[in-house]
């Protein structure tokens, strides 16, 4: 591809320009929806290596004892930032903080992973529409507000990477039936949102990546997997991203889902 070539060209050139090397170890990495469940736990796994500095954002940073208790351990490495995803003002404000903190080296990982649920058990014919609506805001609007107002800094950075959490239930190619109707195409939604990122911005890794059915207050008690193993798959998967894997649609062992 093209495009990848010449994205990977240009990154090297310009890492190729810098007269003082820089520290290829500190990475910055920004994440919504932080305060519990899966955001929670990859603010945690995160934090846990000195070499990463964490903008952990959530809607009510009074309420989120968690973060705060994670933050004191973490010698300021954590910051814990308001950012509603469904409020311009409040991206906004937040990518004020957020710039004063990161200056000129930007975010290296930006991590869409706040959103919502509010019925499985629908389908087309009788789904409540305005429900849709609502997970359209969060879960499709949301990623598209933030990458719009942070696109600036993740593009000043080293690693230039974002990754939109999805689910195979946006998927089509797996085929996952009837449930979770407007849910599912929110995340059909964000997919195609992924796709047209990667086009536009070449010089970027944009990926779409499924955390599996996890126990949060989404997935449910009986979920198959802790969020400790969806995470640490993950970080895993974003740990080996190169170039040509941008665009892509990945579950969190790595494997490539159909869009
Ligand atoms: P949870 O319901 O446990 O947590 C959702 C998080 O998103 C909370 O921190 C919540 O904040 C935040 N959030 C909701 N609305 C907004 C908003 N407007 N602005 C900022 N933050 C918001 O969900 P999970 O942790 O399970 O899910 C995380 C991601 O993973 C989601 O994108 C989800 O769709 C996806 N996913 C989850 C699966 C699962 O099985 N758990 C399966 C596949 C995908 P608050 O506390 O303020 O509401």
């Amino acid at each position: 591809d093209e495009r990848i070539k010449e994205a990977s060209g240009r990154s090297r050139s310009s890492t190729k320009d810098i007269t003082h090397v820089p520290d290829m170890s500190h990475h910055t990495w920004l994440v919504t929806g932080t305060n519990r469940g899966i955001g929670f736990g990859i603010v945690q796994q995160l934090i846990a290596s000195p070499s990463n500095e964490v903008l952990a954002t959530c809607r009510n940073p009074s309420q989120a004892t968690a973060l705060a208790q994670l933050a004191e351990t973490a010698g300021g490495r954590l910051h814990i930032i308001q950012l509603d995803v469904s409020d311009d003002t409040s991206v906004r404000r937040s990518v004020e903080q957020v710039s004063y903190i990161v200056g000129e080296s930007g975010i290296d990982y930006l991590i869409n992973n706040a959103g919502m649920i509010e019925e499985v058990w629908t389908v087309p014919s009788t789904m409540n529409l305005a429900a849709l609506n609502r997970e359209f805001q969060v879960n499709v609007i949301g990623p598209a507000r933030v990458y719009q107002a942070y696109l600036p800094l993740v593009a000043k950075s080293q690693k230039k990477t974002i990754v939109n959490i999805s689910s195979d239930l946006g998927s089509i190619g797996r085929n996952r039936g009837i449930m979770a109707t407007s849910y599912s195409i929110t995340k059909s939604a964000l997919n195609m949102l992924t796709y047209k990122e990667r086009v536009e911005r070449p010089d970027l890794i944009v990926i779409a990546l499924d955390p599996g059915h996890v126990k949060t207050d989404m997935g449910g008690p009986t979920a198959p997997f802790e969020v400790p193993e969806s995470v640490s798959g993950m970080l895993g998967v974003i740990g080996r991203l190169k170039a040509e894997d941008t665009g892509k649609f990945f579950s969190f062992r790595g494997e490539e889902h159909p869009w």
